[in-house]
């Protein structure tokens, strides 16, 4: 059975297929808009990342592990990341290496599998270049008095396609241009024009590169990052393109302008769009400041691996409400599900209903009706179930079978990553792993103790 998603492109749930199925170097190109990398991603940026990763997931059990190639980009130059920097005295790179690291280790503690490629806006600035360069070249650029380059929207017959925003967004545009300018607007020849290139000003302080011919130094506009990368490192035409359902317009839509007029192909074949998380009916967002992070919950004693289960027990393309009663119910959901997998046999017996839970994930991403399926197996008991098949419904799931719901003391999620990463050391019995992981646990004052199932965190005593 293939997998078929929801295309946002044609409002239509497609099939995801190779380009080529009969080429063997052929692969799946799959291009994730990934973090800005200035705070800790909250717990609403780690439901679209969840979603990407069972994607991901779906992708390697349908076409193969090397015929996935999964890129997710790093945003580490843009207002944000500049502003922070500004606010704490510190270069950059210092904010954006901070926050990155912080991404992975929380990453790591919900079981998330690293992409492929992760490549950053910093490191792929002579591409974006390039590309402005080629834009304004074909005409569909401009550059304005102050040095900066604008794209000018009017020359895509296609915009709007995505969004359907044409009709809406480009008369704000047109009503814009003859008011009174916006400081945003300003030397924009119409109002839905967009930044490909931003010169430099003093507010930037040392943030600046070499920009495109005619243009002045600066740094690129947000939304030529991904087209610039992709291009690169996936080629001008992409399988598969996601994101949370708020970078649908504009990032999106301007994406496929930049890419289809520089490139003359058809950027992405196929577009999918999550929807948010809430917190009390409102979107979870920085700027709202209603946000939870990763550590936030562990410090109440919640696992990782439970925010994982809860986020996936909603439909991806329905809103979901947090609440902590869910994630109570993902705590005493996955100490049934190790108990029942700890109960197996090993063997590869017939797959028996396990194929369900995957048939539901590659249904659009029903992951509700996925979880649903794996605890009606679990309620008729282990009795000639396959330990593979149960395996290979919890790594589409992404839910790590060894799990054991432990209390926490507000161990941070770099913290829990290393210690589920000695654990699984210690299983493999590999202890050699296992001693240097305890190590480095000792020195970031943290104490694990094994268990007969699993391990607890204590915070060592300062002396
Ligand atoms: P950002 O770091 O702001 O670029 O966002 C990273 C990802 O999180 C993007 O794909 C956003 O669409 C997504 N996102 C932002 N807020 C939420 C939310 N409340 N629920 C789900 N996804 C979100
Ligand atoms: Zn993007």
């Amino acid at each position: 059975m293939a997998i078929r998603l929801y295309d946002s492109l044609t409002r239509s749930v497609k099939e995801l297929r190779r380009p080529d199925p009969n080429d063997p170097s052929d692969v799946f190109r799959f291009y994730n808009c990934g973090p800005t990398v200035y705070a800790p991603a909250h717990i609403g940026n780690f439901r679209t990342f969840l979603v990407n990763d069972v994607i991901r997931r779906l992708l390697v059990l349908e076409f193969g592990k090397d015929k996935v190639t999964h890129v997710r980009n790093l945003t580490d130059v843009d207002d944000k990341t500049i502003r922070r920097a500004r606010e704490e005295s510190r270069p950059l790179a210092a904010v954006t290496k901070q926050w990155t690291d912080k991404f992975h280790a929380d990453c790591r503690a919900l079981n998330c599998l690293d992409p492929h490629l992760e490549p950053t806006a910093t490191g792929h600035i002579a591409e974006q270049v390039k590309m402005i360069e080629e834009l304004m070249q074909k005409g569909h650029a401009y550059r304005t008095a102050d040095g900066s380059v604008y794209f000018k929207v009017s020359s895509f017959g296609g915009y709007g396609a995505l969004s359907r925003v044409k009709e809406r967004e480009l008369s704000l545009g047109s009503a814009l241009a003859g008011k009174p300018q916006t400081v945003d607007a300003d030397e924009k020849e119409d109002g839905s024009d967009f930044a490909l290139w931003k010169a430099w000003k003093p507010e930037d302080g040392p943030n600046k590169w070499p920009g495109p011919a005619d243009a002045a130094p600066g740094r690129p506009g947000w939304h030529i990052e991904c087209s610039a990368m992709s291009k690169k490192h996936l080629g001008d035409t992409i399988d598969l393109h996601t994101g949370g359902v708020d970078l649908l317009f504009p990032h999106h839509e301007n994406e496929i302008a930049q890419s289809e007029c520089c490139n003359g192909a058809q950027f992405s074949r196929h577009w999918y769009h999550s929807e948010h998380l809430l917190v009390d009916g409102k979107k979870m967002s920085k700027s709202l400041g209603n946000l939870y992070t990763l550590d936030d919950l562990t410090a109440k004693g919640f696992s990782p691996m439970a925010l994982r289960y809860a986020l996936l027990s909603g439909h991806p393309r329905k809103q979901l409400n947090f609440t902590f009663d869910s994630l109570h119910a993902a705590e005493s959901a996955l100490t049934t599900i190790h108990s029942f997998w700890q109960s197996l046999r090993g063997g590869n017996g017939p797959a028996g209903h396990f194929d369900e839970v995957v048939a539901a994930l590659k249904d659009d991403l029903n992951a509700p009706a996925a979880l649903g399926a794996f605890f009606s197996i679990v309620k008729r008991g282990p009795h000639g179930v396959s330990k593979e098949a149960c395996d290979k419904a919890l790594f589409a799931l992404g839910l790590k079978p060894d799990f054991v719901a432990r209390p926490q003391k507000d161990a941070p999620s770099e913290i829990i990553a290393l210690a589920d990463k000695r654990w699984a050391a210690k299983q493999a019995k590999d202890f050699a792993t296992a001693d240097a992981l305890r190590k480095e646990l000792t020195a970031a004052g943290w104490a694990m103790l094994d268990g007969k199932d699993g391990y607890k965190l204590e915070p060592l005593k300062k002396a």
